[in-house]
C-alpha cells in the first residue's frame, strides 16, 4: 500500500488545513484530536510519511523514532496526565480501526478511561 499524499494528516503537515496545535519537534508534530473523547486526547504524528505502526517501527531511521517517542512523552507530562495515568493508542489496518492512514499515537487520560477494549469474544 502507497501512503497516500492526500491524508489529512498529511495535509496538516503541509499547513493546508488547521489543528489544534500542542508540540513540535525536529521529527513529530502534537496536536489535540477534533473529536475528543477523553479530557486529554492529544494525537502525535511524525513528520515523515509514515502510513502506520508497522511502517513506522519498521523503516523509520532510528532518531525519528525517537524523537517521535520523546514528544508523546512530553504532551503527557505537560497536558497534566503522567502522573495519575494515561493510555497510548495506536490502531494499525483494517481490523485495528485505522481510519487516517498516517501513523498517530492517541494519547488519552484526564479520567478513568475503563477497560482497554469494549467486551466482546476473545476469538
Ligand atoms: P484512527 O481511527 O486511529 O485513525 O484515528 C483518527 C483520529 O483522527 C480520530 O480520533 C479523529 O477524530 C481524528 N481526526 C480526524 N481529522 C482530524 C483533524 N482535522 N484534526 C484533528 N483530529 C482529527
Amino acid at each position: 500500500m502507497a501512503y497516500d499524499n492526500n491524508n489529512v494528516f498529511a495535509k496538516i503537515l503541509r499547513g493546508e488545513i488547521p489543528c489544534a496545535r500542542v508540540a513540535e519537534n525536529d521529527h513529530a508534530l502534537a496536536f489535540n484530536d477534533i473529536h475528543p473523547q477523553a479530557p486529554v486526547h492529544i494525537l502525535v504524528i511524525p513528520k515523515g510519511r509514515y502510513i502506520s505502526s508497522d511502517d513506522f517501527y519498521s523503516s523509520a531511521p532510528a532518531e525519528e523514532i525517537a524523537g517521535f517517542s520523546a514528544l508523546i512523552a512530553r504532551v503527557a507530562r505537560d497536558a497534566g496526565v503522567a502522573d495519575g495515568g494515561y493510555r497510548l493508542i495506536a490502531n494499525h489496518g483494517a481490523d485495528g480501526g485505522q481510519e487516517v492512514p498516517h501513523f498517530h499515537v492517541h494519547v488519552m487520560g484526564g479520567r478513568p478511561l475503563g477497560p482497554m477494549l469494549s467486551r466482546g469474544p476473545a476469538a
